[in-house]
């Protein structure tokens, strides 16, 4: 939709141009949420396309994944065979209630940022250990594992005009094992729930990150296969009945239902 408050599109060539955050300002990613409704308190978008970032980088220390990464390139990527959890990256891009516009623009740091509990990029960043980094106006950069950065539906860690860089996520946690789990209410609506599980290969760990059925990324982490009732007593103790989201893809009672019922199929598929 047009935004009939906006007066000032900003095209910065980098970060550092925007020294002095006004309210008003926010950063425009893909676009696909801030031109979706009115933006009453915004009156000056700053492109991040401009800053022409790498949108996807290899290295030894696995992958990294900058902001503006569209989901649409992200889904292209071929990861590496040895990478046990590539699979993973086209599961969560899968998992969007989409159109083709939100497929192609929509960006991975947007997603995060956004920080809903049905956000894919959020569950699949958290689920591979993925830690972001952050870019205060006026201080050094700080990193914070994606799991900690939402701490709400929508509500997370960025103060006022800081912006996510990249994602990291560490090669170690790319060669784990996964089993992903993910309902919708309606065909290829937004997710209710969706767990994952990874292991690391040879071992018997299970770290489970619970997404979209809860306002933020709950993370279960078991150093040696846990049994079913301790899987469902984590769960007890980590998820207070306030933290499932109550909308309409899904109540609290049936977002609680699933998650146990998933988190008992993921504990049965990577530690029996
Ligand atoms: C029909 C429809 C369906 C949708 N389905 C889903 C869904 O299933 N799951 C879901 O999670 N979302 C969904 N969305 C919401 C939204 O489209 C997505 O969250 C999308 O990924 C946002 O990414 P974007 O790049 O378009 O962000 P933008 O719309 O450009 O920005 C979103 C917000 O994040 C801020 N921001 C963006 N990038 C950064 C950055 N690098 N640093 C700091 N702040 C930043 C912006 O200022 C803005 O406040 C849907 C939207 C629509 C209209």
């Amino acid at each position: 939709m047009n935004l009939n408050t906006i007066v000032e599109v900003k095209r910065p060539k980098s970060a550092d141009e925007i020294q002095h955050w006004h309210e008003g300002y926010a950063w425009l990613a893909g676009g696909t949420w801030l031109f979706s409704e009115q933006q009453v308190h915004t009156n000056t978008l700053i492109d991040l396309q401009t800053l022409r970032w790498p949108a996807l980088d290899v290295s030894d220390r696995g992958l990294e994944i900058a902001a503006t990464c569209t989901v649409a390139d992200l889904y292209a990527f071929q990861p590496p065979d040895e990478w046990n959890a590539g699979p993973l990256l086209g599961e969560c891009c899968r998992s969007f209630l989409s159109s083709f516009k939100i497929w192609n623009e929509a960006t991975v740091g947007g997603n995060v940022c956004m920080s809903l509990p049905a956000g894919p990029m959020i569950s699949l960043t958290a689920a591979l250990e993925g830690t972001s980094t952050l870019w205060p106006r006026d201080g050094a950069p700080r990193e914070i594992p994606v799991a900690d950065f939402v701490t709400g539906n929508n509500k997370n860690v960025l103060q006022p005009g800081e912006l996510l860089r990249s994602i990291l996520l560490p090669k170690e946690a790319l060669a784990k094992r996964f089993a992903f789990r993910r309902s919708t209410l309606t065909h290829l609506g937004r997710s209710a729930v969706l767990l994952i599980g990874t292991q690391t290969p040879q071992s018997k760990d299970l770290l489970v990150t619970i997404t979209a059925s809860t306002l933020r990324p709950v993370q279960l982490r078991f150093e040696s296969a846990p049994s079913a009732k301790v899987v469902r007593d984590a769960i007890d103790a980590a998820v207070p009945d306030d933290l499932y989201l109550d909308d309409v893809h899904g109540s609290p009672p049936y977002r609680r239902h699933l998650t146990y019922y998933y988190a008992e199929q993921i504990r049965q598929e990577l530690c029996a």
